[in-house]
């Protein structure tokens, strides 16, 4: 079964804007996915439709064979998802905000406050998990963004622009955890602009232009092309 099988899929928003005009796009288990666009593409309304915070206009989306018009409690479930604002509750601390993430998904209390030390280590928050939302450096609420998407251990992380206003060196860092997350065995779709971030990390790559995907392929044939 497929991580993602999208059909047919279309989005025009109220205005009229023709976001998405057809887009037909499958992502294997275990894969490491870059869609890679320039600004106003339809990158940021295909995540949105995938994690289901956006409605289509038209087409189909699965996750891990669950569609999302028929089984969309189970679809949501497999994924993760890190957007590119920061939505959280700025007043609460890095652990609530982790451990209540966990809660939505019925994660038992005790297994939750287990996955919080272990997600906010591995990313280097730990030492600040008294720490309210809003005293984080923009680095740290991304990295926050990380953990949280990762409690209720989806099998689908997605990630929408994840190292955009990042410094090199924090980008750097970012990279080496999700491909350790993805050798674990989690697929990750990330949206990118820079050709840079998609090259140093995924296997395979979709581009899209005005709403449309103009090539799907491996990293490897595609810079052979270039
Ligand atoms: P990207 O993420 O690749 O920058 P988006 O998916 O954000 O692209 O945007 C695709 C197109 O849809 C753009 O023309 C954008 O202006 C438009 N758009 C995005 N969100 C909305 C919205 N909520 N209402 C109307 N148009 C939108
Ligand atoms: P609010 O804005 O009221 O805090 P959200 O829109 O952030 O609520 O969340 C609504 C639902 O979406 C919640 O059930 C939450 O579990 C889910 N959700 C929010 N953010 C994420 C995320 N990063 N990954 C997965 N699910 C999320």
């Amino acid at each position: 079964v497929l991580a993602l099988d999208i059909q047919g899929l279309t989005k025009t928003y109220s205005g009229g804007v023709k976001a998405l005009k057809g887009i037909d796009l499958s992502v294997s288990q275990g894969d490491f996915f870059a869609l890679l666009g320039p600004n106003g593409a339809g990158k940021s309304t295909s995540i949105g439709i995938i994690s289901s915070l956006v409605h289509r206009s038209s087409g189909s989306v699965k996750v891990f064979g669950y569609d999302i018009s028929t089984h969309l409690e189970d679809a949501k479930r497999c994924i993760g998802l890190v957007p590119q604002e920061f939505n959280f509750n700025q007043f609460e601390t890095v652990q609530q905000i982790v451990v209540n993430q966990a809660g939505y998904y019925g994660v038992p209390r005790a297994l939750a406050h287990e996955r919080a030390k272990t997600y906010l280590s591995q990313l280097d928050l730990w030492e600040k998990r008294h720490a309210r939302a809003r005293e984080l450096s923009g680095g740290m609420k991304r990295r926050l963004m990380i953990a949280r998407a990762l409690m209720h251990q989806p099998k689908l992380l997605i990630l929408d622009e994840p190292t955009a206003g990042v410094d090199i060196e924090l980008r750097r860092s970012m990279w080496e955890f999700l491909r350790k997350i993805n050798q674990e065995g989690v697929t990750i779709i990330l949206t990118t602009h820079y050709l840079e971030e998609a090259e140093m990390l995924c296997r395979n790559i979709g581009i899209i232009d005005h709403g449309s995907l103009v090539e799907c392929t491996s990293m490897k044939s595609l810079l052979n092309k270039l």
